[in-house]
């Protein structure tokens, strides 16, 4: 089957792209918003208006339905939906579970979704929760193996295949076989059973797993995390390469009176004021109706990742998540990332700018390369190194080279001043984490070219782990 996931644009994992399916090409990354015939909150037709280019049901809703079945059947899931977009169909495998509806073979469903006329189809794979034996992880995911293959076999031409990634928190059953599925013909690959995880806060943990299933795939697979819908969380999940996303918590929050926003959940009861500027909230009421807040929670998130979208175009994906990151659990998952970030740095694109936002910038992947860089200096003899030049002028022709110190990248020849990262980085005044960062990349420096060094410093880069530089260089306190 051709490609059908063309990627225009990246930044960290994230990629602005396009997913051509049956009804259209869908934009990624993109939020499906879930719809429920038997619940419809906001009804499919109107989705478009809020941003949503494309939508998910369930199709063992329908199919356990044997009017909604015939009526799909008959006249095709766009028409039952009244949409006529891409709609993408999961096969139930939750419901499956709970209602113990275990006649229903996957290759069933599979078929039904291809005479429905689907886009995108999902067979019954088995959402193995996180925590559990690796054994039973892994001879769920030898069953779901198993169902993919099937899906593949009866899919048809047109309908694409959706290969979903389960293994519960286990990181090397995510990873091999993310790498096994990868090599099949299927079109998208859905991270599965997350959602225990994002509802308990336990993002590290999600993060871990999203990283584990990318290095498995093949670059060019769209992917998909199964059940995200919480905006708060999607810079996030976009930087680490998800594409699309699915989710009812638009409609599910507000059911229970929770009002979304990129920086965490509010009860709407609690609210004197509405942060946002979308139509429902700049009405000037406080008492929204539970479809006014599904408005909203949609609204919001669309606008997410409309923001999402330019911060890709703009290079500018991790200032975006470490502003986003601010809940603990978001914060803690970022500064897990990073010591991943080796992988990010190989493929981290050239930028315009770089901004530090908080102390986790230190350790954002462009520090990382600029050390790396600063192997490829060619500098002999008697180096000095300061951190104010106005205050050391005097003692240079002491001195082979001079060259200026900035945080949290380190030292850098005159010469590079105007170039990226240094020149076009906004940096407040050092701190403990910047001057941490900036000092081991001088000491890296040192010990890599055997240099003989003075460090020349003001009040501003007083700190311990200037003692560590002292065993390799002489230090002047200026
Ligand atoms: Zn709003």
């Amino acid at each position: 089957m051709p490609d059908r996931f063309e990627v225009t644009n990246k930044d960290a994992f994230g990629r602005i792209g396009k997913l051509e399916t049956p009804h259209g090409a869908i934009a990624t990354p993109a939020l499906l918003p879930v719809v429920n015939l038997n619940l419809t909150l906001i009804a499919p037709r109107e989705m478009r208006n809020f941003g949503a280019e494309a939508l998910m049901t369930n199709a063992y809703i329908i199919y356990r339905n044997p009017h909604l079945r015939e009526t799909a059947l008959s006249t095709g899931i766009h028409s039952l939906l009244g949409f006529d977009g891409p709609i993408m169909t999961d096969s139930g495998a939750f419901q499956l579970a709970e209602y113990g509806d275990i006649e229903l073979q996957s290759e069933q469903i599979v078929a039904f979704q291809r005479e429905a006329g689907s886009d995108i189809g999902t067979p019954i794979d088995i959402p193995t929760p996180p925590d559990v034996t690796h054994q039973r992880a892994l001879e769920e995911l030898e069953v779901t193996r198993g169902r993919i293959n099937e899906a593949l076999r009866c899919s048809g031409d047109e309908m694409l295949v959706a290969a979903p990634i389960q293994g519960s928190t286990h990181l090397d059953l995510r990873e091999q076989y993310a790498e096994l599925l990868s090599k099949l013909s299927a079109d998208v690959y859905p991270i599965g059973a997350v959602v225990p995880l994002m509802e308990s806060y336990r993002f590290s943990e999600l993060s871990s797993i999203i990283l584990a299933c990318k290095a498995g795939l093949a670059w060019n697979k769209p992917v998909h995390l199964f059940g995200a819908g919480h905006p708060m969380m999607f810079a996030l999940a976009v930087a680490l390469g998800c594409d699309l996303f699915d989710s009812a918590a638009y409609a599910l929050y507000a059911r229970d009176g929770r009002y979304l926003t990129p920086g965490g959940t509010y009860k709407l009861k609690d609210l004197t004021y509405l942060p946002c500027t979308c139509p429902v909230c700049s009405s000037g009421t406080l008492a929204l109706t539970e479809r006014q807040l599904a408005e909203h929670n949609l609204w919001v998130s669309f606008s997410e990742l409309r923001t999402i979208k330019q911060a890709i175009l703009d290079g500018q994906l991790w200032e975006l998540v470490e502003r986003r990151c601010r809940h603990p659990s978001l914060l803690q998952a970022l500064r897990t990332i990073q010591t991943d970030f080796a992988s990010f740095e190989a493929i981290e694109p050239l930028k315009r700018s770089f901004i530090y936002t908080s102390s986790e910038s230190a350790a954002r992947p462009e520090v990382a390369r600029y050390a790396q860089k600063l192997h490829r200096l060619d500098v002999a003899g008697r180096v000095l190194v300061t951190t104010d030049r106005r205050k050391t002028r005097h003692i240079e022709r002491e001195f082979d080279v001079t060259l200026l110190m900035k945080a949290p990248f380190g030292p850098y020849p005159l010469e590079l001043a105007e170039t990226y990262p240094i020149g076009q980085s906004e940096v407040p005044a050092p701190d403990c984490v910047s001057i941490k960062s900036a000092v081991r990349n001088l000491i890296e420096f040192i010990g890599f070219n055997s240099l003989d060094v003075t460090f020349a410093y003001d009040e501003q880069w007083d700190h311990d782990v200037l003692a560590e530089v002292g065993a390799l260089a002489t230090l002047v306190r200026i």
